[in-house]
């Protein structure tokens, strides 16, 4: 008898399971998938990982949680900066100078703030006229954020290709990850600490799960699993919670994402691990060069090869795999009622973004499982 069965081993699973097994409990761990570590799992192309479901950077404020993962595997100096394209010019992001001298020709901070406070007052009036105070959708929000022109050019299009509906249809806080600074600094993230696992994510997966039964390609809905208080004392479910229940409420929507991966005889394709597609025109919304991730300076060109992936959204059908939360009036109510209906079932654990349908980072997950077990 196991004391859990442990459905998925992304990041809180394979996290779960490690804290538990710490703890002298005795673990399944099941995975459908032909390998181990959900998300952040990583493929070797070419000498190069490559973000076989995206890419992943971690970053956190938490001191705790860095040195935690910094046990299994030590995280290399990786800042995330992604260049945005717009019809072939380029832009820095996260929005800040480099990104407001690249699109009025300003130099100075002052000259910056002055128009993105001008097009903020538009935006302000806008909203008064509409007897509306705090913004209801992404659009109002980006416009309170930094006006209309990096809303237009930098934003919406890429916000639509990335979530299949206009702005004004998308809860704000999806927008509020970005900063917005008055500096030239085109670090994507506020937090202190940031990097990639030096040699890959899989290494964290293998600390973590070092020592625990796990197996791959075992699908929790068999009946042998479905059955599973035959097996083990308690549940702790990682994947979609619509679907743990049979879809009894509906099917939440969720979006997919697909790559188109192409190994390329030249060193440096792009010059950045990210390049966001911000206009309509390209059917991707970003390509990923993967080696920009681990290598650096003159390393990049120790390998004559590069990998690239294009990243298309759409919407998640039946049988496909649900990424991202789409975190609408109507599946935040959907999302509710499940939660509702979990909280009911005994000895069952749901966590992580597909058991929560929340749009969590890495870090957020690490922290929420270390918490379990204080
Ligand atoms: N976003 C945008 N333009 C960009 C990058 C991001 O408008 O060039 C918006 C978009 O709505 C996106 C959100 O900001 O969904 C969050 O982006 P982030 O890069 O943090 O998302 P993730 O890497 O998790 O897909």
């Amino acid at each position: 008898m196991y004391d859990y069965l442990i459905v998925g081993s992304g990041l809180f699973g394979a996290t779960f399971a490690h804290e538990a097994t710490r703890r002298g409990k005795r673990c399944l761990v099941i995975d459908k998938r032909p390998h181990l570590g959900g998300n952040i799992y990583q493929e070797r192309v070419e000498g190069i990982n490559v973000h076989k479901y995206g890419p992943h950077i971690f970053h956190t404020n938490n001191k705790e949680v860095w040195d935690y993962v910094n046990r299994f595997v030590p995280f290399n100096r990786y800042t995330n900066s992604p260049v945005a394209c717009y019809h072939g010019k380029l832009f820095n992001l996260p929005f800040n100078m480099n990104t407001f001298c690249q699109m009025w020709g300003v130099t100075a901070p002052e000259e910056a703030m002055a128009i993105i406070e001008e097009q903020k007052a538009e935006a302000r009036t806008e909203m008064t006229k509409a007897g509306v105070s705090v913004p209801r959708n992404l659009r109002e929000q980006a416009l309170l954020l930094v006006g209309k022109d990096i809303f237009e050019t930098l934003i919406k299009e890429y916000t639509e290709k990335q979530w299949g509906r206009p702005c004004h249809e998308l809860p704000a806080f999806i927008i509020k990850r970005l900063p917005v600074r008055m500096v030239f600094d085109n670090n994507y993230f506020n937090d202190t600490y940031q990097g990639i696992p030096i040699g890959g994510y899989n290494k964290l997966t293998e600390g973590l799960l070092e020592g625990i039964e796990c197996r791959t390609g075992t699908d929790f809905s068999c009946t042998d699993y479905r059955n599973w208080r035959n097996k083990a004392r308690n549940l702790v479910y990682t994947g979609a919670i619509d679907e743990y229940f049979g879809y009894r409420l509906g099917r939440l929507d969720w979006r997919t994402i697909s790559f188109r991966t192409h190994v390329c005889d030249t060193p440096n394709l792009q010059g950045n691990a990210v390049v966001n597609y911000t206009s309509h025109d390209v059917p991707y919304t970003r390509t990923i060069e993967h080696k920009h991730f681990e290598m650096f300076g003159e390393e990049v060109y120790r390998n004559p090869k590069t990998v690239v992936s294009e990243e298309y959204s759409s919407e998640c059908r039946p049988g496909q795999e649900p990424f991202y939360p789409i975190n609408d009036e109507r599946n935040n109510a959907l999302a509710k009622a499940y939660s509702s209906l979990a909280e009911r079932e005994e000895n069952v654990l749901f966590g992580g973004r597909l058991a929560e349908y929340k749009y969590y980072d890495m870090a957020p997950i690490i922290e929420k499982v270390l918490r379990l077990f204080e």
